[in-house]
């Protein structure tokens, strides 16, 4: 019986296993040590060590006459060692030295402080040199270049280190390139054959793709720059596909599923609230409105995201989908990421709402313990219709008699996992996920692909045009007369001061000390206020009503008032060490001005001269358009960057590019979602290995992503 059950697990062991899958130690040269620092590249497998990808290449593969040589250029030479010779140094372990020759010359090669080369050559040996010919006393010679030193009876062709197109790995400072590259070449010669090309040979067909073989092997070791950029294009290609089946999966379970809420349209409440609305809603914001009670009315559960740069208006999109639920019974879940975000929703809703006996609360970790109990009690029973908050939303303890819509606001700044865990605490609720940061098409690809995605492209009518201009330090009085006439006209304005990222204390400083200054001296005529991250959210709130009453001139700040404030009346923001914040955040911050009708002004301050701040400043004077900043701040940042942190979904792409490789991207998941609707598990004969490598490729990753069968 044991025995028995033995058997079986082999058996199922060995079909599994591909010999790709075997350990690095298989490949000759690897030993236990070497296996080691290689795990600390994560690469354990062969496979591993297939998709260790080059980080660039040298073109060695044009080999020069001795004659030919160009001192201060890296050139490739082949010739035979006529002599050696040891010499001792002042310092050091001495030096090494070669007179090499062809039939055009000969040349010096040297090796300082490395003594053990001289074994390496013997007297007679054909070898192939790559380094930099450099003059000493007069003569040119070649310094501590890469060599590869050509057996008797070699050709061309078994080169790995020179004459050729040399691949330049990421280095660890243990694991030299020779070495990497030695076992790099053993191991395709030995196993690139076993390599299981997974894509339907359709696809192959359809975009010009080489086999998986020859793509790994001319990645590793291209015959040509173009067979490189071929074998680089089939590599994209799988990544971006393999990725995109998992989301169009993803997406299909959500949309088999029909357990979600049914809520309905055509209620009470839902007509009232847009029979009252004080304005003409834009045509954008209508089709939002038509997605979301499309979703909202259908058995799936809804999963959305409303982008919309700031002040196109989405909280009133959001207040529709509300109203459509809590006319149904079920409870609204509204997260934001930060206290004041969070309690600038309530008061906008509770104005919004305020005639039709809505019941809302806030929720945040400044509300008080005894407070707490109380609102739990009124999430549990249902006393309150709509309950707003920060990440204390989530937490345990936190119960909901009846959720039926999670709205996430600003979503990029919460990990997946919070929204998951949001998620759960009702019965299959709908969710509409809020960003004011418009995420570049690929991205929205990639890390929303899953989501389906509603956009607010248009602002509603009658905002004024807002002026961006960029001065230096030694341009402020400048500014502030900028500013002042603005002030002298009635209007208000935001001065802030940067997150000095390692401390906040610092910031609050800076805020603190500028505020004395613009108090008492710059701008004593007007009413100069201050808010910072560090005061109590009562002090907080008096500020921010004191200047939304025009009580106050003037608000000094740090970045606390990034998100969400509307205060039509301010038309001037001006913006300290400018080159501190992203292009988004700046973004952000300008969207507090341009509110209103009247011309707005944004003025940036910063002596930064270096390329990315230029480049940033510079796409800040020059456009408003939030999609054209998000796809420059993509582009500056790169991808990883661009939310900040990893945790929040990107996937990990290891030899695609969302940016460069764009075009590619579009073609993969088209191709997968075709694949998807036609072949929902992938369950035909023919998509068998695509699945097995599906299932490899997010095994840990993403255990969510993927779950054929
Ligand atoms: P967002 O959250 O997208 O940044 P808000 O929802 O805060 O924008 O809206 C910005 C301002 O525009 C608010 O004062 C809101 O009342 C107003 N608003 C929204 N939609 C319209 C509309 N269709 N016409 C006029 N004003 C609107
Ligand atoms: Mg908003």
């Amino acid at each position: 019986m044991n025995s028995n059950k033995k058997t079986c697990k082999m058996q199922v062991k060995k079909n599994r296993t591909s010999p790709l899958e075997s350990p690095i130690r298989y490949i000759k040269g690897v030993g236990p040590a070497r296996a080691k620092l290689f795990s600390s590249l994560d690469i354990h497998s062969i496979k591993d060590l297939f998709y260790y990808i080059p980080r660039r290449y040298e073109d060695r593969s044009s080999l020069k006459k001795i004659s030919e040589l160009a001192v201060g250029s890296t050139e490739t030479v082949r010739a035979t060692v006529l002599t050696k010779s040891m010499r001792a140094s002042k310092k050091g372990k001495g030096i090494f030295q070669l007179v090499v020759g062809d039939q055009s010359g000969v040349i010096q090669v040297t090796w300082f402080n490395q003594p053990y080369m001289k074994d390496y050559f013997k007297e007679g040996q054909e070898v192939i040199f790559y380094g930099k010919i450099e003059m000493y006393f007069g003569r040119p010679q070649i310094v501590s270049p890469d060599y590869e030193i050509l057996a008797a009876d070699s050709t061309e062709d078994a080169t790995v280190h020179t004459g050729r197109i040399v691949p330049i790995y990421p280095l660890t400072q243990e694991l030299r390139q020779r070495y990497i590259r030695t076992i790099a070449k053993r191991a395709i010669d030995q196993y690139c054959h076993a390599v299981c090309d997974f894509l339907p040979a359709s696809v192959k067909e359809k975009h010009r793709l080489m086999p998986l073989s020859e793509a790994i092997e001319q990645m590793h070791f291209p015959r040509s720059s173009e067979g490189q950029a071929e074998a680089q294009r089939r590599l994209v290609f799988d990544e971006f596909f393999l990725l995109q089946l998992g989301i169009a999966i993803k997406k299909s379970q959500v949309e088999q599923d029909t357990g979600g809420i049914q809520h309905t349209c055509d209620g009470p409440l839902y007509s009232c609230f847009r029979s009252t609305l004080p304005f003409t809603l834009t045509g954008d914001q209508q089709r939002a409105i038509d997605d979301i009670t499309h979703d909202l009315v259908s058995p799936q559960r809804m999963n959305r995201l409303l982008q919309g740069d700031v002040g196109s208006g989405k909280t009133v999109v959001a207040a529709c989908a509300m109203t459509v639920a809590i006319q149904g019974g079920y409870q609204v879940a509204c997260m934001a990421p930060t206290e004041i975000l969070a309690e600038q929703h309530y008061f906008t809703l509770r104005e919004l709402f305020e005639d039709l006996g809505i019941r809302i609360c806030l929720m945040t970790s400044a509300t008080l313990e005894k407070d707490r109990e109380f609102l739990y009690e009124k999430a549990r029973t249902g006393k309150a219709d709509i309950i707003i908050g920060t990440h204390a939303l989530i937490q345990e303890g936190v119960e909901f008699r009846n959720l039926g819509l999670v709205i996430i606001d600003e979503q990029h700044k919460f990990g997946v996992m919070q929204r998951a865990q949001l998620q759960e605490k009702g019965l299959h609720p709908d969710v509409l996920i809020m960003t004011a940061t418009p995420i570049p098409r690929t991205l929205a690809l990639t890390v929303y692909g899953d989501l389906n995605i509603s956009t607010l492209r248009e602002l509603p009518p009658g905002r004024g045009s807002i002026v961006t201009r960029w001065f230096k330090e030694d341009e402020h009085r400048r500014v502030y007369e900028l500013v002042e006439a603005q002030l002298r006209e009635k209007r208000q304005a935001y001065i802030v001061y940067p997150l000095v990222e390692e401390s906040e204390k610092l910031d609050v400083k800076a805020a603190t000390a500028m505020y004395e200054v613009l108090k008492n001296e710059v701008l004593a005529d007007f009413v100069v206020g201050l808010l910072h991250g560090r005061m109590s959210s009562d002090e907080k709130e008096y500020v921010m009503r004191a200047f939304k009453q025009g009580e106050i001139d003037v608000l000094v700040s740090t970045v606390v008032i990034e998100v969400g404030i509307d205060i039509p009346n301010a038309t001037v923001i001006v913006i300290e060490n400018a080159h501190r914040f992203g292009l988004s955040q700046l973004h952000q911050l300008r969207g507090r001005v341009g509110r209103g009708t009247a011309t707005s002004y944004c003025f940036l301050i910063s002596d930064d001269t270096s390329d990315v701040a230029t480049a940033r400043l510079q796409v800040m004077t020059e456009t408003t358009d939030g999609f054209k900043i998000a796809e420059e701040d993509l582009r500056l940042r790169g991808p990883g960057e661009f939310f900040g942190v990893r945790q929040h979904g990107l996937p990990e792409l290891r030899i695609a590019n969302i940016i460069r490789d764009a075009p590619l991207l579009e073609r993969a998941r088209e191709e997968a979602f075709e694949l998807i609707h036609r072949d929902r598990l992938l369950q035909a004969k023919e998509h068998g290995p695509l699945r097995e490598e599906l299932l490899k490729r997010f095994q840990g990753v993403r255990t969510d992503l993927v779950r054929v069968s």
